[in-house]
């Protein structure tokens, strides 16, 4: 039965007691910069289901920019599996998971992933953001050096920074770089941390080449699957395959949040890492674990990857599909994942462009600074499974247009 909302008056604005205090001066000050410099962010409401086609603004739209690579966020037998489990276990997990929010299921899923990604062992969190944040403040200290890619997410400099360990930054997927910093490090206590596709480039990182080198000079290896899991790989399973590396990273940080179409994140590694993560890992001791209906989506997600390798297939042909699309209008466009960066360089022109494309009915992100170098704003595809080579092809000519009526 549909709950009907009725309409709530407004309540009556109550003037702050702290209208004086200075730090919302400060904030109101930084917000008008942040409006002058035309760098505010939005939120934008979308009334439908994640799908190629949604409903925005009132407008039937061509959906380019969600992380549901796979198309799987509507399907029957995950949201099935999500209402099985919530009639079971309930809405809530009802504690942290060293307290009382440990059930079945987060073992289950624990041991599936680990599976997947051929590690020994893997560890829940509730977001892709704390597993990093947690790993890397757990495993780094004063005393650690952290060599960090210089494209890295923000969770991997986030985890940086509360880790207090030294970071030195690395020129993105630049070995050259990464070998001579290492070299002036001069270090036996360190950690090489890596995205394993790059978030607003679709680039991957050089794998073997960063192996490589951390054996060669004795440092740990973390690299965060966000965008390859289910995306790169034959069958999906991410960087190593990828490469057919016969070699693995120590550490492998994942979400449930993009082509699995639930939430949650997830480390894989060796037992002692796991068993020490289990008890230093703040962000995984202090917040109340994933709720029963989300790690029961992620796992049939889990198992329609492993039975239905030609769904990954489907998302790599699109994407070549569209790259190909857009370079027969004459738009440098090439990826090895599911997102695809238009580099548009000026950020007043791209966040035009994004505009009118989003009145042509296609919606995507403009990417500007500080998420990318200021001079480097970009368009960026994200490409599903899903999507219908006719929406690949209307978008890519509308892009093209809209490129060619502004610069
Ligand atoms: N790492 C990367 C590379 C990401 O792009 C994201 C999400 N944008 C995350 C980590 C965080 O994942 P989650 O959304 O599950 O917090």
């Amino acid at each position: 039965q549909r709950v009907i909302v009725k309409n709530i008056p407004p309540l009556e604005s109550t003037p702050s007691l702290l209208s004086q205090n200075n730090v919302l001066t400060k904030i109101t000050a930084d917000l008008q910069e942040i409006h002058k410099k035309n760098l505010y962010r939005k939120i934008t409401k979308i009334d439908t289901v994640q799908a190629p086609h949604i409903t925005c603004h009132n407008k039937d739209m061509i959906l380019l920019a969600s992380n549901n690579y796979l198309g799987l966020i509507n399907h029957p037998n995950i949201k099935n599996a999500a209402i099985a489990a919530l009639k079971e276990f309930g809405t809530g997990s009802g504690g942290s998971r060293l307290t009382t929010g440990t059930n079945p299921l987060h073992i289950s899923l624990e041991k599936k992933l680990a599976q997947f990604k051929h590690f020994p062992a893997a560890l829940l969190f509730n977001t892709g953001y704390m597993a990093n944040v947690g790993v890397i403040s757990a495993l780094a200290d004063k005393n650690t050096i952290i060599f960090s890619d210089e494209l890295n997410h923000a969770s991997i400099i986030d985890g940086c920074r509360l880790s207090k360990a030294k970071t030195i930054i690395y020129q993105h997927n630049n070995m050259a770089d990464l070998e001579n910093k290492i070299k002036l490090a001069d270090t036996a206590n360190g950690i090489i941390v890596s995205d394993a596709v790059f978030s607003m480039d679709g680039d991957v990182a050089n794998l073997p080449q960063i192996l490589s080198l951390a054996k060669r000079y004795g440092l740990l290896t973390i690299f965060d699957e966000a965008h390859s899991t289910g995306v790169i790989g034959a069958a999906g399973r991410g960087i190593v395959e990828y490469y057919n590396s016969s070699l693995k990273p120590d550490i492998i940080v994942g979400t449930m949040s993009k082509a699995l179409a639930s939430e949650g994140g997830f480390i894989c590694a060796d037992t002692l890492i796991i068993d020490y993560l289990k008890n230093k890992a703040r962000s995984f001791i202090f917040s109340t674990s994933l709720s029963p209906a989300v790690i029961a989506s992620s796992m049939e997600a889990l198992n329609i990857l492993e039975n239905n390798p030609s769904l990954v297939k489907q998302l790599q042909s699109n994407t070549a599909y569209f790259c190909n699309c857009l370079q027969q209008n004459n738009i440098t466009a090439a990826s090895p994942s599911a997102i695809v960066p238009i580099v548009i360089g000026d950020e007043k022109k791209c966040s035009l462009i994004a505009d009118n494309l989003f009145a042509d009915n296609i919606y995507l992100s403009a990417i500007r600074y500080p998420t990318v170098k200021t001079g480097e704003a970009r368009l960026r595809a994200a490409i599903m499974a899903s999507h219908s080579h006719n929406d690949l092809s209307i978008a890519a000519n509308k892009i093209a247009s809209a490129i060619n009526s502004i610069t």
